[in-house]
């Protein structure tokens, strides 16, 4: 297997691709922290802090995180710009859960956001259990206007492992959210996030999960490595010998039994998390390396010659899809 050249050489639908054909150019998010709490910390219904997360809420830059809204935008645009030669930008209400607190709030930040003019849409990170009609009101508004895409922190589809990281909602929330955000918000560009590396985990479940994210009328997923961060419960768990973090080798086994089974127009945010901070970081090291370790699965796809759909039985019903479908057919023949 030579890679995917509908794909650019890569063995899975990256969101980079997805961003291009719905904006003609290339397009990226610039992580903002302005929600500075969620249900969990707040301590509401008894729940508690998710067992994995670290005091920043799963931001991406927490050292702007007191900077207002226009400078965290101008501050990490301007990285990017130096960074990638960026042009176009999504703002991702990253941190916490941005839904938690008045709708008019985050309408006001959406529109702060939108005042940039290479802003081309808003990407907004909540929980399964933290949606209402008011906020499904703001994001038809605001895509009257312009992109909206959620991020629901969905995790796990297994009860059991949702209890186990203090989530506060269950599986069949969950699921019911996504029908109900799909229901409510025809157009909205919807993905969730699934963690691996959890107790209990088995390549069975791995696969019984892509059948059910088939199943949903969702755009794109993003994949995490759990890893143990400082001054998290999971530390406790860690340094007591209950927990032991997933192997790289293991994880991205666990990336590409997800991926085989995932149905290819269901674009794929990344494959590995990193720590918001590195000094954050207590185990797996292997996680400390975000690029050795995306490359590290990459590798294994192709000593698996796998690639994402390979094993999906269901239909490809967009333009997208069918050229993807047609171009992955032709890709495949080449192979042989
Ligand atoms: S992961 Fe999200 S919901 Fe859980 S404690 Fe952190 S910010 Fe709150």
């Amino acid at each position: 297997m030579s890679g995917f050249p509908q794909w650019q050489g890569l063995p899975y639908f990256p969101i980079s691709l997805y961003y291009h054909y719905l904006f003609g150019e290339k397009v990226w998010k610039v992580p903002v922290s302005t929600a500075t709490t969620c249900p969990n910390r707040d301590g509401i219904r008894g729940m508690t802090v998710c067992n994995f997360c670290d005091e920043w809420g799963s931001a991406a830059y927490p050292q702007h995180r007191e900077e207002h809204l226009s400078s965290q935008i101008a501050l990490n645009k301007e990285h990017l710009r130096k960074r990638y030669n960026a042009h176009k930008f999504l703002v991702y209400f990253q941190a916490y859960t941005n839904t938690f607190s008045k709708t008019q709030t985050l309408e006001k930040q959406i529109d702060i956001a939108l005042k940039n003019k290479d802003v081309v849409g808003v990407v907004i990170g909540t929980r399964p259990d933290c949606i209402s009609d008011a906020v499904f009101e703001l994001w038809n508004r605001t895509l009257k206007k312009t992109f909206v895409s959620v991020e629901l922190g969905v995790q796990s589809f297994d009860e059991d492992q949702l209890i186990w990281m203090h989530r506060g909602h269950t599986a069949k929330l969950a699921i019911k959210s996504i029908y109900r955000i799909r229901e409510a918000c025809p157009d909205l560009d919807l993905g969730i996030h699934l963690m691996f590396g959890l107790p209990g985990e088995t390549r069975e479940q791995i696969k019984n999960f892509s059948l059910l994210t088939n199943q949903l009328p969702i755009n794109n997923v993003k994949l995490h490595n759990l890893h143990v961060l400082k001054n998290t419960p999971l530390e406790l768990e860690y340094n007591a010998g209950l927990f032991r973090p997933i192997s790289k080798e293991e994880y991205a086994d666990r990336v590409i039994d997800f991926l085989v089974y995932l149905n290819p127009e269901i674009s794929v945010h990344r494959l590995t998390a990193v720590a918001s901070r590195h000094d954050e970081l207590v185990a797996p090291a292997w996680a400390g390396n975000k690029m050795a370790s995306y490359q590290y699965v990459l590798d294994r796809f192709k000593e698996r010659m796998a690639y994402q759909g390979q094993e999906f039985q269901g239909h490809l019903v967009s333009d997208v899809a069918r050229s993807l479908s047609s171009l992955q057919n032709l890709n495949t023949a080449n192979a042989l």
